[in-house]
Protein backbone atom coordinates (compact mmCIF):
# COMPACT_ATOMS: atom_id res chain seq x y z
CA UNK A 1 0.00 0.00 0.00
CA UNK A 2 1.54 3.40 -1.00
CA UNK A 3 2.14 5.84 1.92
CA UNK A 4 -0.05 8.55 0.12
CA UNK A 5 -2.90 6.24 0.33
CA UNK A 6 -2.25 5.56 4.06
CA UNK A 7 -2.70 8.95 4.81
CA UNK A 8 -6.36 9.14 3.39
CA UNK A 9 -6.93 5.87 5.97
CA UNK A 10 -5.87 8.31 9.16
CA UNK A 11 -7.83 10.78 7.81
CA UNK A 12 -11.05 8.79 6.96
CA UNK A 13 -10.38 6.58 10.59
CA UNK A 14 -10.29 10.30 12.07
CA UNK A 15 -13.48 11.04 10.09
CA UNK A 16 -15.63 7.99 11.31
CA UNK A 17 -14.62 9.18 15.22
CA UNK A 18 -15.51 12.44 14.61
CA UNK A 19 -19.01 11.29 13.26
CA UNK A 20 -19.73 8.94 15.83
CA UNK A 21 -19.01 11.47 18.43
CA UNK A 22 -21.50 13.87 17.06
CA UNK A 23 -24.03 10.92 16.22
CA UNK A 24 -23.52 10.06 20.02
CA UNK A 25 -23.99 14.14 21.20
CA UNK A 26 -26.54 14.58 18.79
CA UNK A 27 -28.61 11.98 19.61
CA UNK A 28 -27.73 12.17 23.43
CA UNK A 29 -29.17 15.42 23.53
CA UNK A 30 -32.31 15.01 21.63
CA UNK A 31 -35.30 16.59 22.35
CA UNK A 32 -37.23 12.52 21.30
CA UNK A 33 -36.73 10.29 24.30
CA UNK A 34 -36.48 7.43 21.68
CA UNK A 35 -33.28 9.16 20.47
CA UNK A 36 -31.49 9.33 23.34
CA UNK A 37 -32.63 5.65 24.29
CA UNK A 38 -30.72 5.07 20.67
CA UNK A 39 -27.92 7.21 22.13
CA UNK A 40 -27.62 4.86 25.09
CA UNK A 41 -28.10 1.78 22.98
CA UNK A 42 -24.95 3.13 20.89
CA UNK A 43 -23.08 3.57 24.00
CA UNK A 44 -23.05 -0.26 24.28
CA UNK A 45 -22.79 -0.93 20.55
CA UNK A 46 -19.69 -2.21 18.91
CA UNK A 47 -18.63 0.42 16.68
CA UNK A 48 -19.06 -1.62 13.37
CA UNK A 49 -22.55 -2.11 14.13
CA UNK A 50 -23.78 1.29 14.30
CA UNK A 51 -25.03 1.93 11.01
CA UNK A 52 -26.94 -1.52 11.71
CA UNK A 53 -28.77 0.22 13.95
CA UNK A 54 -29.15 3.55 12.58
CA UNK A 55 -30.27 2.92 9.43
CA UNK A 56 -33.41 0.90 10.56
CA UNK A 57 -34.35 4.21 12.11
CA UNK A 58 -35.41 7.18 10.53
CA UNK A 59 -33.50 10.62 11.25
CA UNK A 60 -34.40 13.17 9.10
CA UNK A 61 -31.80 15.31 10.93
CA UNK A 62 -29.04 13.02 11.71
CA UNK A 63 -29.47 11.14 8.07
CA UNK A 64 -26.88 13.21 6.54
CA UNK A 65 -24.11 12.40 9.11
CA UNK A 66 -25.71 8.47 8.99
CA UNK A 67 -25.10 8.32 5.25
CA UNK A 68 -21.52 9.65 5.60
CA UNK A 69 -20.44 7.51 8.26
CA UNK A 70 -21.31 4.55 5.71
CA UNK A 71 -19.58 5.71 2.76
CA UNK A 72 -16.64 6.54 5.48
CA UNK A 73 -16.69 2.87 6.67
CA UNK A 74 -17.45 1.57 3.21
CA UNK A 75 -13.65 3.51 2.62
CA UNK A 76 -11.89 1.52 5.37
CA UNK A 77 -13.54 -1.85 4.79
CA UNK A 78 -11.64 -1.13 1.23
CA UNK A 79 -8.83 -0.81 2.78
CA UNK A 80 -8.83 -3.77 4.79
CA UNK A 81 -9.58 -5.65 1.52
CA UNK A 82 -7.13 -3.69 -0.73
CA UNK A 83 -8.53 -2.33 -2.90
CA UNK A 84 -9.15 0.95 -1.61
CA UNK A 85 -8.46 3.75 -4.59
CA UNK A 86 -9.23 1.49 -7.15
CA UNK A 87 -12.35 2.55 -9.24
CA UNK A 88 -16.01 0.49 -9.24
CA UNK A 89 -16.53 0.56 -12.88
CA UNK A 90 -13.39 0.67 -14.32
CA UNK A 91 -10.64 -0.79 -11.57
CA UNK A 92 -8.39 2.15 -12.71
CA UNK A 93 -7.08 3.97 -10.03
CA UNK A 94 -8.54 6.96 -8.74
CA UNK A 95 -6.29 10.13 -8.91
CA UNK A 96 -4.95 11.68 -5.87
CA UNK A 97 -6.77 14.67 -6.56
CA UNK A 98 -9.55 13.15 -6.18
CA UNK A 99 -9.02 11.00 -3.26
CA UNK A 100 -8.13 14.43 -1.56
CA UNK A 101 -11.44 16.15 -2.47
CA UNK A 102 -13.23 13.31 -1.04
CA UNK A 103 -11.57 10.21 0.31
CA UNK A 104 -14.81 8.21 0.09
CA UNK A 105 -14.88 8.72 -3.63
CA UNK A 106 -15.57 5.48 -5.27
CA UNK A 107 -15.44 6.28 -9.11
CA UNK A 108 -12.17 7.34 -11.66
CA UNK A 109 -12.56 10.93 -13.02
CA UNK A 110 -13.88 9.55 -16.45
CA UNK A 111 -16.47 7.25 -14.74
CA UNK A 112 -18.07 9.37 -12.30
CA UNK A 113 -18.41 11.90 -15.66
CA UNK A 114 -20.15 8.90 -17.31
CA UNK A 115 -22.30 8.14 -14.54
CA UNK A 116 -23.51 11.52 -13.87
CA UNK A 117 -24.66 11.82 -17.32
ZN1 LIG B 1 -13.18 4.26 -13.76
Amino acid sequence: MPHSLMLFKNRLTEEAKRLRAELLQDLSQSEHFFEREIALKLKATPDINWIELLQDKIYPTLNKKVIRLNKVEAALCQFEQGVYGICADCEDAISLLKLEQDPTEQRCLPCADKSAV
